[in-house]
């Protein structure tokens, strides 16, 4: 299949061919220095003198035509001179240094950039390694224009594939198709991946691209016919409406035709819109008055307008796309652009450089359009191109970076991994027989950050004494600390052991826990029940080998111990429920210890409003045929008693010794939380009470009473009682009912005033 690009040796003249590249340089209209192109041209050519290309042609030839491409994309001076040394670093005997003398540093560092490039060995068609192979050229090529270099180097490659091996032209169109041309898409080169893809898919399946360029060259002529009626149209009419426009039309690439047919299973002859148009204006404002033109010319296919100047794409493509129906029922795709965004949809990132030099070749060079290439130019003040890629690449791959195995597969591993990292992510046996690592052929230690292409080598031994501790700190992927973890936990038992219960010691003596404490037969087999271990030197070595942090395990711990906690206030409670019950069952408890004056034997009753205790000074009241009631003198109902009543109040006194217990209620305020009812039954039980009641309920301003009847021998019982309540955390009040205090901060059903 020789093309327009395939070079006769017998013919070839390569001045002629150089004088080409000259011109191409002047209609791209960048202020290069030719002089020192030339001087270029004539150190590559004595490099490669002597050597030829697989045609049989000079192999200067290829250096010229990658030039040739590179000028076309409008490259600048450094790059153009850079393309003409492109293979000189790895074909030919001169060096960087040689290079750096001559030409300067930075047509150097493009030189051996490129150089880099070339020595990726693709090695694997997983599209896994595909992808990581794309990121990596992009994450090691420290300035843009080495890619760019690289580009043209390739699709020369690709334009003069004839003479190399079948195998050859397979591996380098693959390679092609799968990380170049969806580079040159990222970077935004859409006529740089059209032609790789159709270059590529030319030597991957033959027989379908024949297919198409068949069917295309039958119809060629109703196509163009076709093509050229609709152009005049749209021009005619848009000329009407005082829309100033370029109308171009073009066949659709084959590779996205083949693309269609297998992704929508139908036939050539079911694709319709092989043909697409572009109408490029110079403004915004154009473009969409051009657009409703057209819609008012032809029916538009419903759900096929995109609008990627709203919205533009993730690499900057701006367009306003519309698919239409012709007269003859053919629908066709039309694009809509300006100037500027048609320039950087033809050559992406390269259009960089077209602005740069203040030309653009394609229509007179308005800066003020140039909005994309401006903001680039703005994030990096100093058109650097150097500082422009380095953003693009720290934003696109900040957490990640690549290496080569010595067979040449490229291994993606965290930011910062180290030469464990990529020694287990080879193989975990590889990681635990590991005594060395080489990167580059230089030996490193454990704890060198690998960089982008570095090619990282593993020694490993039999004797190796397997991973130490350490390496957990030095690992950065999850995937290599899991497998030291493994290996630690089972191959180093008894030092996990010793080296966790140091671990765990000191760990829970920074959390105040004395370990002493810890070991106990009662605490000691809940908390390894809790952390599921059946002996404590599990616990040790889990934590000796990682798999556990001592953090987390006396963690735990604490919670473990705060629940038993619990779990014990609970119990109390329970008792102190089940206590009351059964004193609520023994209704009418003992009516002794009072003398009332005068009266023996009489029927003694204790009044519920004020639940007098011994030791408190007490009134007697006769009922009416209930015997004797006793209350408080400070009793409300005795100190506003009703003056028809006075002669019923008697004296009465405790007897000297009391043994009953005498029932009594509190009435508590507290700031309303949880755990409130827990502590005041835990300081309840702390002092042995007997409780026969306790009911709590949450009133307003977020507070909370409390509802205490316990059953007490003396008032000093009952003053500690109240003394303890009074300092349960959140408590504002705690008063007996009946009492004065009572009265001005409750009201009868207890709820506070
Ligand atoms: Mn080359």
């Amino acid at each position: 299949m020789p093309n327009e690009y395939q070079v006769d040796p017998k013919t070839y003249d390569v001045e002629k061919h150089y004088q080409e590249l000259e011109h191409k340089i002047a209609a791209s209209g960048n202020s290069i220095n030719l002089n020192r192109v030339r001087a270029a041209f004539e150190v590559a050519e004595r490099a490669h003198a002597g050597q030829k290309r697989k045609d049989g042609t000079p192999y200067i030839s290829h250096c010229i035509a990658a030039s040739i491409i590179a000028a076309e994309m409008g490259l600048d001076e450094d790059s153009i001179v850079a393309s003409l040394l492109h293979d000189c670093v790895e074909d030919t005997t001169l060096t960087h240094e040689d290079i750096a003398r001559s030409f300067g540093p930075a047509v150097a560092d493009l030189v051996e950039g490129v150089t880099k490039l070339t020595r990726v060995t693709f090695m694997s068609a997983e599209e896994q390694q595909m992808e990581n192979l794309r990121k990596m050229l992009l994450a090691m090529t420290n300035d843009i224009r080495v890619i760019l270099i690289k580009m043209a180097d390739r699709l020369h490659n690709m334009r003069t594939m004839d003479y190399q091996t079948e195998e050859k032209q397979r591996v380098k169109s693959l390679e092609t198709m799968e990380v170049y041309a969806p580079i040159a898409h990222r970077l935004g080169m859409q006529r740089m991946k059209w032609e790789l893809e159709d270059l590529s898919l030319r030597y991957l399946d033959p027989e379908g691209y024949e297919a198409i360029t068949e069917y295309l060259d039958e119809r060629m002529d109703t196509l163009q016919s076709f093509m050229q009626d609709i152009e005049q149209r749209i021009q005619t009419r848009l000329e009407q409406e005082g829309i100033k426009c370029s109308i171009s039309s073009r066949i659709k690439h084959i590779y996205s035709i083949y693309r269609k047919m297998y992704a929508q299973k139908i036939d050539i002859n079911g694709i319709f819109d092989l043909c697409a148009f572009r109408v490029i204006t110079d403004d915004v404002t154009e473009c969409y008055a051009a657009l409703g033109v057209i819609h008012s010319m032809f029916k538009p296919v419903p759900g096929r307008f995109k609008d990627y100047i709203s919205t533009p794409k993730p690499n900057n493509y701006r367009s306003v796309h519309t698919t239409v129906i012709g007269d003859q029922g053919i629908p066709f795709e039309v694009q809509l652009r300006t100037w500027e965004m048609h320039l950087s949809a033809e050559y992406g990132v390269a259009a960089h450089w077209k602005y740069k030099s203040g030309e653009n070749g394609v229509k007179p060079g308005d800066e003020e359009k140039f909005a994309w290439v401006r903001r680039l130019l703005e994030t990096q003040q100093e058109s650097d191109a150097q500082d422009f890629f380095h953003n693009l690449k720290i934003d696109m791959f900040a957490d990640e970076v690549f290496v080569f195995s010595p067979k040449g597969d490229v291994i993606s591993l965290p930011a910062g991994a180290t030469p464990i990292d990529f020694a287990y992510s080879i193989h975990s046996g590889v990681g635990n027989s590991m005594v060395g690592a080489k990167v580059n052929g230089r030996i490193v230690n454990f704890d060198y950050s690998l960089h982008n292409g570095d090619i990282v080598e593993i020694r490993t031994s039999k004797s190796a004494p397997g991973p130490s501790r350490d390496w957990l700190q030095l690992a950065k992927s999850g995937s290599a600390r899991t497998k030291i973890k493994q290996w630690l936990k089972k191959e180093r038992r008894e030092e996990n052991v010793l080296h966790g219960k140091e671990m765990f010691e000191r760990e829970l003596r920074q959390a105040g826990i004395a370990p002493a404490d810890i070991y106990t037969d009662e605490i000691l087999p809940q908390i390894l029940k809790r952390l599921a271990f059946p002996h404590v030197d599990d616990l040790y070595a889990a934590i000796g080998y990682g798999g556990i942090t001592a953090t987390r395990t006396v963690n735990r711990i604490k919670d473990e111990l705060q629940r038993s906690q619990a779990t014990e206030q609970k119990t109390a409670l329970d008792k102190i429920e089940e206590q009351a019950e059964r004193r609520n069952k023994r209704e009418h408890h003992a009516v002794h210890g009072i003398l009332v004056e005068g009266l023996d034997n009489c029927l003694i009753k204790f009044s519920r409003c004020c639940t007098p205790v011994p030791g408190d000074d007490v009134i007697g009241f006769i009922t009416r045929g209930a015997g004797v009631s006793i209350h408080r003198k400070d009793c409300e109902n005795y100190l506003n008693s009703p003056e028809e009543n006075r002669g019923r109040w008697i004296r009465v006194g405790w007897a000297e010794r009391t043994t009953d217990e005498y029932s009594t209620t509190l009435l508590l305020l507290s700031v309303q939380r949880s755990g409130l009812v827990m502590d005041v039954a835990t300081v309840l039980n702390s002092l042995n009470a007997k409780v026969r009641n306790l009911s709590a309920r949450d009133v307003d301003n977020n507070r909370s009473t409390v509802n205490i009847t316990v059953e007490v021998h003396t008032l000093s019982e009952l003053r500690l009682i109240i003394n303890r309540l009074s300092g349960v955390h959140g408590v504002i009040r705690v008063a007996r009912v009946g009492s004065a205090e009572a009265k001005a901060h409750f009201d009868e059903k207890g709820n506070p005033k």
